[in-house]
């Protein structure tokens, strides 16, 4: 008996060393794969926090596009030497006007300003003057027009100026108004006093009528008023 039990004995620990190296192995893959997972979670959660940055300085990048965008459609319609806004908006304010005067049955008020004699300024006191001389006019004729009215540089020395939703009868106080903001005082200019005066057309826009057509009319009553000695207002016929 005690040969054969020697035996099943011997086969038993030869059993019992290869389970015990079986669970060593598997535990040391269990350990290893845990390694393993805990090191993916480790770069995932780095991953996202570098996604997150991203999006972050994406976002900062967008907003300051938008901004960038904003100023460039704002400076796009803006004169560059008097700050006021351009023809190029002035234009769009005429036809936005004109459609919606048409369509409400009611009336709108232009007027073209001139600034008179204004190359013998430059003559006389030099470009860089004039500059100067002509930002000053623009900013008297700005401050005197209502927040609603467009008060834009037409061109050169030019100015125009919309009264929306204005009734034709009140159109010569307001052409006054604009004359004498300019002419009433003397500009000053460092040291010097200029006298400066202007020259309006002064119009109403009728039922019907083209805007181009309007804007002819109000040009020649500018240069009727300048034919008739300057420093005064003409209304388009
Ligand atoms: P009038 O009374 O008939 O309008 O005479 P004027 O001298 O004002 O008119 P004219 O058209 O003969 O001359 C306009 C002058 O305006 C000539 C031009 O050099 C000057 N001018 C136009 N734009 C500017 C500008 O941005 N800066 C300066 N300094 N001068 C300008
Ligand atoms: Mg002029
Ligand atoms: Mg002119």
């Amino acid at each position: 008996m005690r040969a054969p039990l020697a035996e099943l004995y011997d086969v038993f620990s030869d059993h019992l060393c290869q389970l015990e190296r079986i669970t060593r192995i598997s535990d040391h893959y269990q350990a290893a794969e845990r390694d393993r997972g805990a090191g993916h979670a480790v770069n995932y959660r780095r991953q996202l926090r570098r996604l997150e940055k991203i999006v972050r300085i994406s976002d900062q990048y967008q907003g300051m596009l938008r901004e960038l965008n904003q100023r460039l459609e704002w400076l796009s319609h803006r004169d560059a030497l008097t700050g006021l806004p351009n023809r190029r908006h002035a234009l769009m304010r005429l036809r936005e006007e004109h459609v919606r005067a048409q369509r409400g049955g009611r009336s709108f008020v232009i007027m073209i300003i001139d600034i008179d004699h204004f190359k013998d300024i430059n003559d006389t006191w030099g470009h860089e003057l004039g500059d100067q001389a002509l930002t000053a006019v623009a900013a008297r004729l700005a401050a005197s027009v209502r927040e609603y009215d467009v008060c834009a540089r037409w061109g050169g020395e030019e100015f125009l100026v919309m009264l929306p939703d204005t009734e034709p009868c009140t159109a010569g106080d307001n052409a006054e108004r604009l004359r004498a903001c300019v002419g009433n005082d003397p500009v000053i200019i460092g040291e010097r006093q200029l006298r400066i005066t202007v020259s309006l057309g002064v119009g109403s826009c009728r039922l019907g009528e083209e805007l181009a057509e309007f804007m002819k009319r109000v040009d020649d009553a500018l240069y009727f008023a300048k034919h008739e000695g300057r420093d005064r207002i003409a209304f388009a016929a």
